[in-house]
Order: C-alpha cells, then structure tokens, then sequence
C-alpha cells in the first residue's frame, strides 16, 4: 500500500502537496540500481562525465524561478535567498565539473617499476539532508559526489522534498544517466537509518543535529562506513571596542536572523567589549526593529516564518515569560509559523539560551573584558562552526581567528559559505569538509599499485 504525507506551506499553514514516503524495500531497491549504475557512471570518461554535469547546471540555471518559487512555497524561504540557493546549487555543480578530468594521482618514486595512486570513486553514495537548506545542502554532497565517479541516493527531510524531486528531474533531463542520482523520500528512522546499515551504502553524507548526527556516525562505524557530519552550531559574532561599531551592530541582526535563524552558521552569540556594550544594544535595537519580516514571496521580504508549528513551539520554549528579552522586532499579523526576531541580555553563561542551538531568531548578547575573555567565551560551547570577529586591529584579527574554535570565521563580515572554500565544522559541528578544492578526497578512496619493470 502507498502512503504518502503533506507538504505544508509555513506562510499559510496549509498542506498544499502529498509525497509519497518510500519504505525500506524501496530504499534497497533504490540502493541496488544506484549500486548497478555506479561501474558505468565512473567508467564514463571523464569529459563526458563533465559534460553531464555542465548540462545538469544548465538545466538547473534555466529552472532557477521555479526552483526559488518552490522554496518560498515549501519552507518559507524568502524568494531573495531562494534564488540565491537555487544558483548555488548550479554554480556547485559546474565547480565540480571541472573535477573529473582533474582527478589526479601520484606518480612516487620507487626502485624496481613504478607506483602510482588512483583516486577510486567509493560506490554508492547516501545522501541525508535538512530541511533548513534543502537546495545547497543537496548540491554540495551530489555534485562531487558524482564528479568522483559515485552514484546517489538522496534522502530529503520529510518537510521539505519537493526542490530535491525537481533536482532529480532537472538531472534526468540534462541526460545524467537513470540510477545515477536518486532522490528517495520518507522517514529519517526509515530511509536514513537504512542508508547506515545498508552494505551496499559506501558512504553516509549528512547534515542535520548533532543528535542524530552522533547516532549516523556510530552506526556508520560498523561497517567503517565513509562519513561526513555537518552538525548543529553555536556561533559568536564577536565586536572589539577599536570595530565600526556602527556597521557591526547594523549588520547583526542579519547575521543571524536569516532564514529565520534556522541557519547551522547563525551568530546567535553576539560578544560585545564591555566599554562599547551600551552603545552597541543602542544601535543593535533600531536594526532589529528594521528586519523586515513579511510574506517571503515578497522581494523587499528579509525573513519568513519558521518551518512548522512544532518548531515554532520549540523555539518558543527558550522565550517564557520571565525570559530577558531586551528587545524585539516585529510578524505579519494572521496565519503562518511566525516568530519575531528576539535579542534577549543579560544572559547567564550556564542558561539554556546562551548553551543550546535554539535554531530560531533569538540571539544572545554578552559583555567580555579583554581579547582572551572574548575567546574564551566563544570556545566555551560543545559547537565550532562559524563566527565573525569585528575589529580594526589587523593583528588582533589574525589572532582571535587562530584563537577561536571553528571551522569558518569572518573577519568584518559575516559570509561562511563560497562553493570554492572549504565549509565545516570544529568539535561536535561536524566531521569532514565540503565545498573548495578537498572535497573531493572525502569521495575517493586513494589506492596505491606498483607495477614492477623486472
Ligand atoms: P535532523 O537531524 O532532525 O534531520 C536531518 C536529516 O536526518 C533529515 O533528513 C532527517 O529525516 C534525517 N534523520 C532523522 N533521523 C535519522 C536517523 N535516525 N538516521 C538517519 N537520518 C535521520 O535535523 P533537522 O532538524 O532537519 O535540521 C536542523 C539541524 O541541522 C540543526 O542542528 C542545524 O544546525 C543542522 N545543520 C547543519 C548544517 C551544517 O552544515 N553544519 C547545515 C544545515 C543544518
């Protein structure tokens, strides 16, 4: 018997779409056709393969409105960022087709013949994605995934399928082989779990909280099975006395109320030198106030509503009443999962709010005293993922960004993700990096022969 699921449009409250959720038979059968198509995919030559791949990005850049449209609809996604992850899911894909004609060994000098390495594809390749980013996340696993030479089976998060649906049609109509990249839908505790402990999946690829993450890693380890983890975070966005304050506190609010907050990289610590603490809540207020938080569908819209209801209610539970809420923008009034941007001072170090990914728009903000108290505080978190560090000091810059654990900082800005740069996490953030010139080592397995001239 099928059974499918609702999809539901945040901005409404409303389902608008059913999806049809795969059990485990149809996960296996799904892994045996991407584990049949794999010898082929990798055998095809490498220009070839990049052609495919060049044509899977045209197709998505000529589907980038509808891809953007589908994102507003399916997880509120203003249609400002949805344009934009629709051409990081393109621009992704060409950066890694220029890889598989790329994809070098080592000649290594040895007495009697020669030794060389190959870097061989791993087979079949378990996709698992969030809802919070369905349409990078996706992009940044498939596309050096095929480029290595693997096939796919993707799993998106059960709120969210219908841009990965799409992006396996968009594959199917740029010639990408059948088999080559799926897209399965259904329970995490169904399809990914089998992902895990299916043999025929040679690596897990996934991003969500660090919960599961743990659980994927372990279970993972049974079969040495290859893993990447992009995890949960906790990120400080730390402004010096010496910053332009100003700027600093003008862009805050956008370094962590995009996408709602429901971003891994959110600065949703913001660390202020105590001397200019005052003046930075002074500025920090009229900025939050002036997050124009409307209908996503609209361009001027800067944050929409949160994925669900239930997340709504989770990210509500670290604002009770007697919570410290210093201040707070504003909601469109009627239905949808809305949440205003909440800054919430003083909070203690020990507190729920300043410890845990609320992955919601409330932030935290905290005096330090001194460059070392700073980066101190932004270490004492289990996370290390992203941050921004504000000042003029050049020397101060470099040495806060040594100082500090994480696996992406900002110095005077508050950008994370270039497809060209290496993205993930410090600690419990994550294993393994995405994106820029390594990542494809993470699909590759190196194998060594020596080939005797005796
Ligand atoms: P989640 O862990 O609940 O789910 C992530 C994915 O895993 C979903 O597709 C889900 O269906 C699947 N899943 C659930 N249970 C599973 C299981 N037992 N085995 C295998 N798969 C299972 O996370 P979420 O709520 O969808 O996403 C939010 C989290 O993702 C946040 O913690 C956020 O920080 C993190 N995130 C991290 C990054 C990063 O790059 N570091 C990026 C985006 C989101």
């Amino acid at each position: 018997m099928s059974v499918d699921a609702p999809v539901v449009n945040p901005t409404t409250g409303v389902p608008f779409a059913r999806v049809h959720q795969a059990d485990e038979a149809e996960v296996d059968l799904a892994v045996e056709r991407a584990g049949r198509a794999q010898a082929g995919w990798a055998g095809t030559a490498p220009g070839d393969r990049a052609r495919l791949l060049r044509r899977f990005a045209e197709a998505v850049d000529g589907a980038i409105e509808e891809l953007a449209q589908l994102e507003v609809t399916n997880s509120g996604h203003t249609v400002r960022n949805a344009r934009w992850e629709a051409g990081n899911v393109r621009d992704v894909l060409e950066y890694f087709a220029g890889a598989p004609e790329r994809q070098f060994g080592r000649q290594i000098p040895v007495a009697g013949g020669i030794d060389v390495t190959f870097k061989e594809p791993l087979g079949v390749v378990g996709l698992i994605v969030p809802w919070n980013f369905p349409m990078p996340i996706a992009g940044w696993g498939l596309a050096p995934a095929l480029a290595a030479g693997n096939t796919v089976v993707l799993k998106p998060a059960g709120l969210t399928p219908l841009t990965a649906l799409k992006l396996a049609d968009l594959a199917r109509s740029a010639g990408i082989p059948d088999d080559v990249f799926q897209v399965v839908v259904g329970p995490g505790s169904v399809v990914g779990e089998r992902f895990v402990t299916h043999p025929g999946v040679r690596k897990v690829c996934f991003t969500g909280s660090t919960e599961v993450g743990k659980r994927v890693m372990a279970g993972c380890a049974d079969q040495v099975k290859r893993v990447t983890l992009e995890l949960g975070g906790k990120s400080a966005n730390i402004v010096f006395a010496d910053a332009d304050v100003e700027r600093a506190a003008a862009t805050a609010p956008y370094g962590v109320f995009d996408n709602a907050g429901q971003d891994c990289c959110a600065r949703s610590r913001i660390l202020v030198e105590r001397s200019v603490f005052d003046r930075f809540m002074s500025l920090l207020e009229p900025a939050v106030a002036g997050v124009k938080v409307l209908d996503p569908a609209l361009d001027e819209s800067e944050m929409g509503p949160l994925i669900s209801d239930e997340h709504r209610n989770k990210v509500a539970g670290f604002v009770p009443d007697d919570a410290p809420v210093a201040f707070r923008g504003t909601v469109p009034d009627g239905p949808g999962f809305w949440f205003p941007p909440t800054v919430l001072a003083p909070v203690e170090r020990d507190s729920v709010q300043f410890r845990e990914e609320i992955f919601g728009p409330v932030v935290v903000v905290v005096p330090f005293d001194d460059e070392a108290d700073a980066i101190s505080i932004a270490n004492d978190s289990p996370y290390g993922l992203s941050g921004s560090i504000w000042t003029r000091d050049v020397g101060r810059a470099i040495r806060v960004a040594r100082g500090v654990e994480s696996g992406n900082l900002s110095v005077n800005s508050h950008s994370s993700v270039r497809y060209w740069t290496p993205f993930g996490g410090f600690k419990q953030s994550g294993l393994g990096r995405e994106l820029g010139p390594d990542a494809l080592d993470s699909f590759t397995d190196t194998k060594n022969v020596f080939i005797s001239s005796e």
